[in-house]
């Protein structure tokens, strides 16, 4: 037994890494997930391609590694993103919608306008905006016949991406670990438990979720993974997942991953942070019972902006280029990009917001354009660290993973605006190191999270390098655009 297989099914792909106890890599096999855009605001997967491409890329690396040297399987995925599915068939009912959709805005407007934000976010850590699911759900069964009525029927399935593909994998345990929970508007954060008055404002059926567990453990197990049976002992959110997999442990560790959005978590202990700045307070992980919590900022678009220029404005060809664009001019030109396609996350929480190029003269290129996008993650970032720091939190070191951190350009972009050192892992797959991380500890291969930290190992450190006031001048420019 000499591998745990990591499951990451993330926004535009769904991935299986096989990692060593030692962290290294022993296979890894992904396949990109469509995403569909039915009109401004929504976006969506399709359930069963998720399953499908999952269950493909997991076989994929058992083939390679062998299925008996497969100790453990742990998840990790995107959060938020909801799926309804039929109890009996075990077939979706409808679309699933993506945490970046908008739609439920009206929903939250709507409980916002009645002065209900302040008592949800005591009992969740949230605020009430779209992204998390709660909202998404209601709409559903609003709009969606076959949704209501298999409610009505109480053959309803509701669960975020780790309880369909749990459900999938046992065939019908019914589970959430509690950072996925976390994430829907409707558990009370300090008790890891569905919270009823939530579940009424939503008017979602409390009898369609998902039973709440550990993130470690024998959560369960399955035989569709190398035919054999192997324990499902690992799961959690992406960003929980990631933060383990930088082993931020300790109060005040931050780490930021940049995907299709970002997301800085900075580990905050024992008991639920409560944020003056309009930051999430949200679960790190949950074990042996006990919670650990964590102080959140999310940005919806990161990487997402790069594909948008490289697919629909055809500008760059591939995502690589883009740290040699923007290292050939001196600075954007006074090109400003703020990449609200979907609204604007933390700090500010304007879902109706939409993105936009500011500052375009006659001798702008494309590289000044390209290098706006890029700047656009490290003031995105700054903006975060800036509400964290208010709230308490001000860490010295960051840090980076995810896709967009191969981008060199990138990694000391931030150090330069966050005035941070940014640090590097040698396996920028975190998230799919976390969840190694928790089957390993949930399978007994190690003792805790400490232990299992010896996966992680340091790359590279990137040194602020910008003075104060040229920071001071872009952070301006920013605000302003
Ligand atoms: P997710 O897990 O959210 O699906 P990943 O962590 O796989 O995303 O990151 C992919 C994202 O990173 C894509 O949106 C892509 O545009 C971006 N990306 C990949 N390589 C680079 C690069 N060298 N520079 C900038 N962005 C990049």
């Amino acid at each position: 037994m000499t591998h745990i297989l990591s499951i990451d099914e993330g926004t535009t792909s769904t991935r299986a890494v096989a990692f060593t106890p030692e962290g290294r890599i022993g296979g890894v096999h992904s396949e990109e997930i469509v995403q569909h855009f039915p009109q401004s605001g929504w976006v969506e997967h399709d359930p069963a391609e998720i399953w499908n491409k999952t269950l493909r890329a997991a076989n994929r690396v058992v083939e390679d590694v062998g299925a008996q040297s497969i100790a453990a399987i742990g998840i990790t995925n995107q959060r938020e993103t909801i799926v309804f599915w039929d109890r009996r068939t075990g077939d979706p009912l409808a679309p699933a919608i993506v945490w970046q959709d908008r739609r439920g805005a009206a929903i939250c407007a709507d409980l916002k306008a009645r002065g209900l934000e302040d008592d949800v976010q005591g009992r969740t850590g949230l605020l009430l905006d779209p992204y998390f699911s709660a909202s998404k759900i209601r709409w559903a069964l609003e709009n969606w016949p076959e949704v209501r009525e298999a409610a009505k029927a109480k053959r309803l399935a509701i669960g975020t991406i780790d309880s369909w593909l749990i459900w999938r994998l046992t065939g019908g345990l019914h589970v959430t670990d509690a950072t996925n929970a976390a994430r829907t508007l409707l558990m009370g954060l300090e008790r890891c438990t569905w919270d009823a008055g939530l579940a009424a404002l939503f008017d979602v059926p409390l009898d369609a979720l998902p039973e709440i567990v550990d993130c470690a453990g024998r959560i369960g197990e399955t035989r569709l993974i190398g035919a054999r049976a192997i324990p499902i002992s690992g799961c959690a959110g992406d960003q929980q997942a990631a933060a383990i997999g930088q082993v931020c442990l300790d109060p005040g560790a931050v780490k930021s991953t940049y995907g299709t959005g970002a997301f800085l978590l900075a580990h905050a202990g024992a008991t639920p942070p409560v944020s003056s700045n309009r930051l999430l307070s949200t679960v790190a992980w949950r074990l042996g019972g006990r919670a650990a919590y964590a102080l959140e900022g999310s940005i919806f678009v990161a990487g997402s902006a790069i594909k948008w220029l490289r697919d629909q404005i055809g500008i760059i060809a591939s995502a690589s280029e883009t740290a040699e664009l923007a290292a050939s001019v001196p600075d954007s030109g006074g090109v400003a990009f703020v990449p609200a396609f979907n609204g604007l996350g933390a700090p500010w929480w304007e879902p109706e917001a939409r993105g936009i190029i500011a500052g375009i003269s006659g001798g702008t290129t494309r590289a000044h354009i390209v290098r706006a996008c890029l700047e656009a993650m490290s003031l995105q970032t700054a903006d975060l660290l800036d509400a964290m720091r208010r709230d308490g939190v001000s860490p010295s070191l960051l840090r980076v993973d995810g896709g967009m951190v191969a981008n060199d350009w990138l990694c000391q972009d931030l150090a330069d605006v966050l005035g941070v050192t940014v640090e590097r892992p040698k396996v920028v797959e975190t998230t799919a190191i976390g969840a190694a991380m928790l089957a390993a500890v949930g399978y007994g291969l190690f003792a805790d999270l400490e232990s299992a930290s010896v996966m992680w190992h340091a790359e590279r450190r990137f040194e602020p390098a910008l003075d104060e006031e040229a920071r001071s001048v872009r952070k301006t420019n920013w605000a302003t655009a």
